[in-house]
């Protein structure tokens, strides 16, 4: 077995959330040690989850009795109770856990999580409306966004430019947006350079303000 250290990622709450996360790390081969105070939940995922132990993640003599002090991570999943996240997050944070993440499912809870100590609020429901949104609206084929005003986007060549370069169409100063990737059907993404043609089918990575990259996207 692996050794607890700082390397390791601690995940509190078995539900959907939870579970897709701990497995994700899993098969990123991180160590997880997964905690759920439901017998039942910590039975179901002891096959498929390295460590999985049953403890309520609001006691904080529990978590110290994990070694929860040594791990450099943990990841508050409890979604339903909102007091049993906070608790759990200001558990942690009285044990010293470096970097706590926490979800929230509302504003306010995204709030108190702050001022309790969570050092990362997620708020999964909330992102993945807001992502999805854009995906079916803006023809983009992926899409992230920082801080509401940045993004990076997977768009498909627009028609009305494909065969033009780079240095001829001046992205950045005429859409406000960089093309920083390009790919051919079939191919895989590359940099763009001055004198990369846009291909005809092909995909381009681009960034910049989000309503400039939507725009980009929407051009036909
Ligand atoms: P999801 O949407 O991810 O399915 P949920 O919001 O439906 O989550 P929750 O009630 O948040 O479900 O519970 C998620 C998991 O957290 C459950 O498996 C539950 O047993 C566990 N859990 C709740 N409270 C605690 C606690 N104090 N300590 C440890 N685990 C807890
Ligand atoms: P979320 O995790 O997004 O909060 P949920 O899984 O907790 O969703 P659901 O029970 O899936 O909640 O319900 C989501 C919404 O869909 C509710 O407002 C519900 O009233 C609505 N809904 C459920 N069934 C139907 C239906 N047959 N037609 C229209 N709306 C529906």
């Amino acid at each position: 077995a692996r050794r607890a250290d700082s390397g390791g990622i601690v995940v509190i709450g078995l539900g959907r959330f939870g579970c897709h996360l701990a497995g994700s790390l899993t098969r990123m081969n991180r160590e997880v040690l997964a905690i759920d105070r439901s017998p039942a939940k910590v039975q179901r995922w002891s096959a498929q989850l390295d460590r999985v132990v049953q403890a309520d993640a609001t006691e904080e003599g529990a978590l110290r009795q994990l070694g929860i002090s040594s791990f450099g991570r943990a990841v508050v999943a409890i979604g339903a109770s909102v007091e049993a996240s906070v608790l759990t997050v200001l558990a942690l944070v009285e044990l010293g856990v470096p970097q706590i993440w926490a979800r929230a499912t509302s504003q306010k809870h995204a709030k108190i999580l702050a001022s309790v100590g969570a050092h990362h609020v997620i708020f999964p429901e909330a992102e993945t409306g807001d992502r999805v949104a854009h995906l079916i609206v803006s023809r983009l084929l992926d899409f992230i966004e920082f801080d509401d005003d940045f993004a990076i986007a997977t768009v498909r060549v627009p028609e009305s430019l494909v065969g033009r370069t780079l240095l001829e169409l001046k992205p950045e100063e005429r859409f406000g947006v960089r093309v920083v990737g390009a790919k051919l059907p079939g191919e895989r993404f590359r940099y763009t350079s001055d004198d990369t043609t846009l291909p005809q089918g092909g995909v381009l990575i681009v960034e910049g303000g989000i309503d400039q990259v939507q725009q980009f996207a929407g051009m036909r």
